[in-house]
């Protein structure tokens, strides 16, 4: 059972911690994937701010040339001298060429005329043939658009002419194009722009301009001012771009739209830097994350674990008895009803079997309660070393196990484990240094014999352990139908007996007790007696017993102290004495009740004398010595019957204050059969008479006993010899007319002839 709890709470664990796991790691890998993300998406947007201001310092660059180039192209000199047909080379080699060169670095240049033909080169080394057709190919779309603006700033005047209206000077730069080309696997700014007068002018018709296209190579200087303006490092050229992702790039198109190369940088990555300085901060955050979450993992698994066990030590402890460790009472009767849904049948059935320890309370009382659980726990081990593996054993209260048997062929086979328990106890049990024999009584009943119902079958193993109880313990009994009618027979006889006591129907008779040194009657007992309308005289053997158990006995002894103390009167010489039963005896008001009862028939106390038996000491000690001495001091007086039946303990004559000890009948029926008897009773007389008790010998039935009795001097004499219990009536006739009679007998010479027999067979 443990074990089951133990994996349903790691169950309860895993249920609580793979979802956290899951939690963790999903959140975990969601930061991760979001700074990737973020990081890449700010690199993106970083490079391409990056490639934008790249893009401007070009533009602004190109835009610088065409700026340049406006004191050359917006020149009438220049004019004039490119509409000429036949150009004038040296002049435009000085003036605009090596001009432009010197002033700006455009180390080449190109005039395209007005039909639109390279009419004139320049080159700061004079190299040949560099304007190649591929060249002219490549420009000739720039060159196309600048011919295109400057024709159509000629705008239609009202009188049919055309006014040029492109303003130069407000604009600070030509009619221009620019843009970049490779010539010979060098890049190359260049600006094509328009040659125009300087003042506006008005034509009559619009003709094309001439074109000049200044040069200048993008190389290591324009390079480096480029990186400054848009603060990239490592600016370069190449023609084929690097697959470095640190390296970010451009591409270089020729206007016709031809890649003729990559500027390339090392590209600045905010996202990246970001990425490696927060990277470790978050790995170590992760790791943090993870070692947390394993000690809370960790926690949570001893804490269910914990708890899991806390709850099966629970349900254990609520299960289980705890001095025995067995299984308790309702654990019991669960695992009897699981036990009865299983199919029953003769040969594969079901027992019940209550055991109970016999005189358990008397153990208790004699030798205290850590004994008594001593014995509790030394019987609980021998009862589970016999029982089968089919069976279990519980505690259901004090003294009282019960065992469940299933899987059980016929009866048998019961009996044989029933006899096996009682060989258990053949043994005595050893605490501290007493060794007691301790028997037990058993009461079992069957499935499916006896019902297949768990309340069925407890109820009838409790009337067979009744059974077993009534006929002497130390002994099994299996339920038969029979005892159920001697239970209900009970019943019928305990409300029957319940009536007598209300309707006055009980009667007492009284046994005369005699002085033995007087011969003469001192004392009467006052014995229950009732007579069943139908059945006839029952027994006070066992009608005491059944008020005892039924709780009448409060009543019955009430009604016979108060008819015993009510016909006191008419023996005014005699002490009455009254038989209280323990029940009756611990009854917290007894002792008023008494003293009401004396009141009430105005009887001395030293009348009357109360008999108990040493059961009544079978548990608090205290209140019993109490009302004992109570009960003295008010002069009632007490005796203490059937002295040496039962658990006889010297103790109780030490500590309690009787004032008169009646030896039991069974020490007197043996006088005749043992040595050790007479042994016996010579003893117990010497030791009341030590004690200052008076001794009163109880059912002397022969000349002998009370032969004997008497010289060994016990004080008083009671019995079938001098007289059986008698009606008031006949009591009053008995004293009478045999008072002297009895003196008589007593003194007969047959008394010394038994006693001189006697001493001979002693002999
Ligand atoms: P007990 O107190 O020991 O009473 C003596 C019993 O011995 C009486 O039995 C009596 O009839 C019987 N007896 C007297 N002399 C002889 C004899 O020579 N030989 C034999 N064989 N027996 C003799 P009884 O009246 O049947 O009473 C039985 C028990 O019932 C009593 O034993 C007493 O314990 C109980 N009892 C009787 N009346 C009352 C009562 O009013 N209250 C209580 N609590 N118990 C009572
Ligand atoms: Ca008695
Ligand atoms: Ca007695």
């Amino acid at each position: 059972m443990k074990a089951v709890t133990e994996g349903s709470g790691g169950r309860i664990a895993n249920a609580i911690i793979i979802p956290m796991i899951a939690v963790v790691v999903l959140a975990v890998a969601c930061v991760f994937g979001l700074m990737i993300w973020s990081s890449h998406t700010s690199d993106k947007s970083a490079v391409s701010s990056q490639q934008t201001l790249l893009d401007g310092a070009i533009t602004l660059k190109l835009d610088q040339m065409a700026r340049q180039q406006v004191g050359t192209v917006v020149w009438d000199q220049a004019y004039f001298k490119s509409a000429n047909p036949v150009l004038n080379q040296p002049w435009l080699f000085s003036n605009v060429g090596r001009w432009l060169d010197d002033t700006y670095g455009f180390s080449r240049a190109i005039l395209i005329s007005r039909e639109s033909k390279p009419a004139f080169s320049y080159d700061a080394n004079l190299v040949r043939n560099w304007d190649s057709p591929e060249l002219m190919n490549q420009l000739e779309h720039s060159v196309a658009r600048v011919r295109a603006k400057y024709i159509t700033s000629f705008k239609r005047t009202p009188s049919g002419l055309f006014r040029f209206t492109a303003d130069h000077q407000t604009e600070g730069r030509a009619l221009s194009e620019n843009g970049l080309v490779a010539i010979d696997g060098q890049i190359y700014f260049f600006s094509a722009a328009a040659i125009t007068q300087e003042v506006h002018t008005i034509a009559a018709v619009r003709r094309p301009p001439a074109v000049l296209i200044s040069f200048q190579p993008m190389n290591e200087e324009a390079l480096a001012k480029i990186a400054r303006i848009s603060g990239l490092s490592q600016l370069h050229y190449t023609n084929a771009p690097s697959d470095d992702s640190a390296i970010a790039n451009i591409v270089l198109k020729s206007p016709k739209g031809n890649t003729i190369g990559y500027l390339e940088w090392r590209a600045n990555r905010p996202g990246t830097e970001m990425l490696g300085q927060v990277t470790p901060v978050l790995l170590i955050l992760a790791l943090a994350i993870v070692g947390l979450t394993i000690g809370v993992m960790d926690f949570t698994r001893q804490t269910t674990k914990k708890l899991a066990s806390s709850q099966a030590e629970a349900i254990h402890t609520a299960r289980h008895d705890s001095l025995s460790g067995l299984p308790n009472r309702s654990q019991f009767s669960q695992l009897l009803q699981e036990a009865l849904k299983l199919p029953q049948s003769e040969t594969d059935g079901s027992a019940v079997v209550y055991i109970d320890l016999d005189r358990f309370k008397d153990i208790n009382d004699t030798l205290g309660h850590a004994a008594g659980d001593e014995v509790i726990r030394a019987v609980a081990a021998r009862l589970q070393a016999v029982i089968p593996d089919n069976g279990v054993i519980a505690r259901i209260s004090g003294d009282e196990f019960a065992m469940l048997l299933t899987h059980c062929d016929g009866q048998d086979w019961v009996e044989h484990i029933l006899s096996r328990i009682q060989d258990q106890l053949v043994r005595p049990i050893r605490i501290e240094n007493n060794e007691l024999f301790v028997s037990l009584s058993m009461g079992a009943a069957m499935a499916p014999r006896d019902g297949i119902d768990s309340g069925e079958l407890l109820r009838k193993a409790d009337i067979a352990l009744y059974d077993a109880k009534g006929n002497g313990r130390g002994r099994w009994s299996f339920f038969d139908p029979s005892m159920q009618e001697h239970v209900l027979a009970q019943d019928k006889m305990s409300r029957e007996l319940r009536r007598a006591i209300d309707e006055d129907a009980l009667e007492i008779a009284y046994q005369p007790q005699c002085d033995a040194k007087a011969n003469r009657i001192v004392a009467i007992e006052a014995l229950a007696r009732w007579t069943h309308p139908d059945i006839g005289p029952i027994s006070p053997a066992s009608f005491i017993p059944l008020a005892e158990d039924t709780g009448l006995i409060n009543d019955l002894g009430l009604w016979v102290l108060r008819r015993a103390c009510r016909d006191a009167h008419r023996w005014p010489d005699l002490v009455v004495s009254v038989n209280v039963s323990p029940t009756q005896f611990k009854h917290p008001r007894f002792v008023e009740k008494v003293l009401e009862t004396l009141e009430d028939f105005h009887l001395p106390p030293g009348r009357l004398e109360i008999e108990v038996t040493e059961n009544v000491f079978a548990s608090q000690h205290k209140t019993i010595l109490t009302s004992m001495k109570r009960l003295k001091d008010l002069g009632v007086k007490v005796a203490l019957d059937d002295f040496g039946s039962g658990y006889s303990s010297l103790s109780y004559l030490r500590r309690f204050p009787f004032d008169t000890l009646k030896i039991d009948r069974d020490f007197i029926s043996n006088l005749d059969q043992s040595q050790e008897a007479l042994a016996i009773l010579t003893t117990i007389i010497h030791l009341g008479k030590a004690l200052g008790m008076t001794t009163v010998a109880e059912g002397i039935e022969t000349r002998e006993q009370i032969a004997f009795l008497s010289e060994n001097g016990c004080n008083r004499m009671q019995g079938y010899l001098i007289s059986r219990p008698l009606g008031d009536a006949a009591l009053e006739a008995f004293l009478e007319d045999h008072a002297m009679d009895i003196a008589m007998k007593l003194a007969d010479k047959t008394v010394a002839n038994a006693m001189g027999e006697l001493r001979t067979a002693k002999a």
